[in-house]
């Protein structure tokens, strides 16, 4: 998640040196640019193994909401995965449940796999409410869904304290948290469907903890914001698996 960084020549210089660097195959990686470049990143990473997301869509179809992008639009040119629900979504342009649950709507109508974020803020986990926090915005946020909609989604929990802050959650924290939510999904919808969904971890994911955070049985990969702009620490942290 590169978030709001970049130009387009650096993004351009960025997505190259991933895509001609030595990586771990077996990987699935998504590079998550700003939406403005999303088109000609496709087209760069085109024939590799990388695929492209983007940021945040509309709840909407179509139609006058000035400065939005429909699900269409994304699928349109190319992209695969949408972020829907970042914590900075949710903090800064008050995105709530009930709109993320309609997001993910869009995404699962054009075939887009959802990257669904969720996590607590660090005075909900001093007051000891973060599994209930967590608890609510997998509800409202996914548990609409039919078994076979769930199984198209991606779940990253991020706590927010733990977001470009260099503060990652402990590897038992995390795992705590990401076991929290496949209980979750295995209540709801069984045991195979709550295997099936990769539970990804975000916050501070660096090199140097991510193996660690990544030999969890519960954490299926990360959602890095800050070391995935720059090429050599992302695929140190994707060769960590
Ligand atoms: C994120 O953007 O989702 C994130 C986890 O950021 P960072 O890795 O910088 O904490």
């Amino acid at each position: 998640n590169w978030k709001m960084n970049k130009s387009y020549a650096e993004a351009l210089e960025l997505t190259n040196h991933l895509i001609t660097s030595d990586y771990n195959n077996e990987v699935q990686l998504i590079i998550v640019p700003p939406a403005l470049y999303v088109a000609d990143i496709v087209n760069t990473t085109d024939g590799t193994n990388m695929e492209v997301g983007v940021q945040n869509c509309s709840q909407f179809d179509s139609g006058a909401y000035t400065g939005e992008l429909s699900a269409k639009m994304i699928f349109s040119v190319g992209a695969t995965h949408v972020i829907i629900g970042h914590s900075e979504r949710r903090q800064y342009f008050n995105e709530n449940n009930k709109d993320l649950a309609l997001k993910v709507d869009q995404l699962l109508r054009w075939d887009l796999t959802p990257i669904y974020c969720c996590g607590e803020m660090l005075n909900e986990r001093e007051n000891n409410v973060h599994f209930d926090v967590v608890k609510t915005q997998i509800e409202e946020g996914l548990f609409h869904l039919t078994e076979n909609q769930v199984m198209k989604c991606v779940i990253a929990y991020e706590p927010v304290w733990a977001i470009g802050t260099g503060k990652t959650a402990s590897p038992d924290q995390a795992q705590e948290m990401h076991k929290y939510i496949r209980s979750l999904l295995q209540g709801k919808y069984g045991l195979t469907v709550a295997n099936s969904v990769s539970i990804l971890y975000g916050g501070s994911c660096n090199p140097a903890n991510a193996k660690e955070l990544f030999s969890n049985p519960d954490v299926d990969g990360g959602l890095i914001g800050g070391a995935s702009l720059i090429a050599k620490d992302f695929i140190a942290i994707a060769n960590s698996f």
